[in-house]
């Protein structure tokens, strides 16, 4: 006899939340997703995040899954390859592949709007500012502040999609013989911006990924359907040069004038946005077990990478993609189902993380040197 699941909550509303809640109340469960932030649909932009993220075909082939890819095909902006700038401000374009294979960016806020809007449409129950606080793995009950009231809710499953600093993993962690890691890789990042031309152009080709490979650091910029780029500059937190040893916006628009002199003709606002956007830092978590009791993790909560390979909301819409598959396998067998699926996704995750952290190295140094394409490119034969 598996577990009887009718009522399932969902902890955090970001991507892979809101797509899991989707697939879920579409198998007939009646689902409750709860979100720490305000309703994203009313407050704008991701709290005043522009980041973009590379969606590929694993991403893709879940929306498309749950009917949402129609909705989300108009803000998306093809990558057909990299385009490396070097410091004479060269410009070489790498494809992707063939002819006509690309990967996409997408805005994470306008993402994240389409899939709560599809998730309202199913008739999931969206609970906005509703911060998790304590989870009871026993109980199966979940605790919450919001603003009016303080509540606690029982349900039958919980699904934790709350992300890298997920409340129901650190639950799991203080279980005997949990296994956890987490690793902190010693660059941060902080994302700057090349508006449109004043003609209201993209101001670089907008059909690739840039990047700015300078050993042991890198910019990267993609594209904005405003015809923007994001820019993410990943630097070391600490040495020279490093976030640390920019200490003054005169230190900033001289380094950038050194390293990265063709992006300067277009991020405008230097000196103000670098001192004004966070400096963030980049984990990589691994965990096991993903189930315990009747709590699930999924997306970030279960896996953390960092975003070198542009994997990590890929990989977690397709925990969802697999998910959904083992319950069709197991006829909504819960048991059976979440047993395969941690071992399953499981695997895949912590390859992806390893990969993550090599392409680093790939992206911010090698992507440069010639003979290392050339041997990559025999390799491939
Ligand atoms: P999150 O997006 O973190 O969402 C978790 C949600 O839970 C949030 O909405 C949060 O507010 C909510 N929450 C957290 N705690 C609580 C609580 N206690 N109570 C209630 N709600 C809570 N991936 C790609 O595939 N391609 C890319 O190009 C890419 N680029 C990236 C670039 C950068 C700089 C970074 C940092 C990441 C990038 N990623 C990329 C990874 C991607 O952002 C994540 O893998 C993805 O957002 C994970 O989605 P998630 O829903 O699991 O977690």
């Amino acid at each position: 006899m598996s577990r009887k699941v009718e009522h399932i909550g969902v902890l955090g509303g970001g991507l892979v939340g809101a797509l899991n809640s989707i697939y879920l109340r579409k198998r007939g469960y009646r689902v409750s997703l709860f979100e720490k932030r305000p309703d994203i649909r009313k407050a704008g932009t991701d709290s005043g995040r522009s980041i973009n993220l590379a969606l590929s075909r694993r991403g893709i082939k879940a929306m498309q899954d749950i009917g949402a890819f129609e909705s989300v095909k108009d803000i998306l902006l093809p990558m057909e390859g990299r385009m490396m700038h070097s410091l004479e401000g060269e410009l070489t374009f790498q494809p992707y592949g063939k002819e006509g294979q690309f990967i996409n960016s997408v805005s994470r806020g306008r993402l994240n709007e389409i899939l709560i809007n599809k998730a309202e449409e199913a008739g999931v129950e969206i609970h906005f500012e509703h911060t998790c606080h304590h989870v009871d793995l026993n109980k199966t009950e979940v605790s919450f502040t919001s603003p009016k009231e303080n509540v606690t809710y029982q349900f039958d499953l919980v699904i934790g999609s709350d992300g890298a600093f997920s409340q129901v993993r650190q639950e799991m962690v203080k279980i005997p013989r949990y296994n956890y890691q987490q690793y902190y890789i010693p660059h941060g990042y902080k994302e700057l911006t090349i508006p449109p031309t004043e003609a209201g152009d993209f101001a670089i080709a907008p059909n690739a990924l840039h990047i700015w490979p300078r050993g042991k650091y890198m910019l990267i910029a993609l594209p904005n359907v405003d015809r923007s780029f994001t820019c993410t500059l990943f630097f070391p937190f600490d040495g020279d040069p490093s976030f640390e040893s920019l200490k003054t916006p005169k230190d900033v628009k001289q380094f950038f004038q050194k390293t990265f002199p063709d992006s300067l003709e277009h991020i405008r606002n230097i000196e103000e946005e670098y001192f004004k956007n966070p400096t963030s830092a980049l984990v990589t978590i691994k965990c096991f077990p993903w189930v315990k009791n009747n709590f699930v993790l999924i997306g970030d909560a279960a896996h953390a990478i960092v975003p070198f390979y542009g994997q990590g909301m890929n990989a977690g819409f397709e925990d969802c993609h697999v998910l959904n598959q083992l319950l069709d396998k197991h006829n909504d067998n819960w048991d059976a189902t979440l047993t395969e699926y941690q071992l399953l996704r499981k695997d895949d995750a912590d390859a992806i993380a390893d990969l993550a952290l090599d392409n680093f190295v790939e992206m911010r140094d090698l992507v440069a040197d010639e003979k290392f394409l050339i041997q990559k490119k025999i390799e491939a034969r």
